[in-house]
């Protein structure tokens, strides 16, 4: 039986992490996977490209690195408890939000059925006037939200997932978008998980300089201090089941001056999360 996990008053049973890269999830939010997972969540990594680009050894090929990076997501994924890894195959450093990779991506939602999304904010391009966003992350973020609206949770979109392979339309509760150094809204508690998020983010041996761990501690550090925890992993939240589109038959009200209230009080909690690492 799936447990349930409580976000922002949501109750979460499963999760999919929507990424571009093997390691892209560790660096940003293996510790609200862990904490997750640890719950009893069903979490479902879905890799899109294989990371075949990753490494400037000049004796290593595309072939051989891609087995070496499917092996250390799985065991990163092994570490924190993720319940299904899913390698799309495209290959890192070329991926388009094409029309093929986002049937695959609707695809996986309809089967795996999440609550929650969990992807990169695909309008980061530059962090902090220090780091140019990998087009593959955008990519990733890109065919991720498509997959909100409509790939996945509409029925006339690729018609073959519903006919041919009888696969439902969904549409998750909520989006969370890694917040990546701007604004978020949520700031998950991973003081507990940390050690977890570290031991995978190890995982990816192929890829990590001496810096890497430590970078990750000290983002771990900066976010959660804004929020009076010792470590965390910060997000921008997208309520769905709040969606006016969901419900078409109930007329929308000018805001009152309680939600304007409510509106400002979320907005002052925003916290900012400053990254500078390359991925
Ligand atoms: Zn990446």
């Amino acid at each position: 039986m799936l447990c349930v996990m409580k976000l922002e008053g949501m109750d979460i049973q499963r999760a999919m992490v929507v990424y571009a890269h093997p390691d892209d999830a560790e660096f940003g939010v293996a510790g609200t996977v862990a904490k997750w997972s640890r719950a009893g969540v069903e979490v479902t990594y879905c890799m899109i490209t294989n990371g075949a680009s990753g490494s400037d050894d000049p004796k290593m090929t595309r072939e051989r690195l891609r087995e070496i990076r499917y092996a250390e997501q799985r065991a990163a994924a092994k570490i924190l408890g993720v319940k299904h890894c899913v390698f799309l195959g495209y290959e890192d450093g070329y991926l388009y939000p094409t029309l093929e990779v986002r049937r695959d991506v609707a695809r996986q939602i309809r089967i795996h059925r999440p609550d929650v999304l969990v992807t990169m904010d695909p309008t980061m391009r530059i962090a902090d006037d220090l780091y140019v966003n990998h087009p593959d992350h955008i990519a990733a973020g890109e065919v991720a939200l498509r997959s909100i609206n409509p790939d996945a949770s509409t029925r006339q979109m690729f018609p073959e997932l519903w006919t041919d392979e009888h696969l439902e339309p969904h549409k998750p509760k909520a989006l969370l978008l890694e917040a990546f150094g701007r604004p978020a809204t949520v700031v998950v508690d991973i003081s507990d998980v940390l050690e977890i998020k570290v031991k995978a983010l190890r995982a990816h041996t192929s890829q990590l300089g001496p810096e890497a761990e430590a970078m990750v501690r000290e983002w771990a550090k900066r976010t959660g201090k804004a929020a009076g925890y010792k470590a965390g992993e910060s997000f921008r939240i997208v309520r769905l089941e709040n969606d006016a589109a969901e419900r078409p038959r109930r007329q929308k009200r000018p805001p009152t001056r309680a939600r304007a209230k409510a509106a400002r009080h979320a907005a002052a909690g925003t916290r900012r999360r400053s990254s500078t690492g390359r991925r």
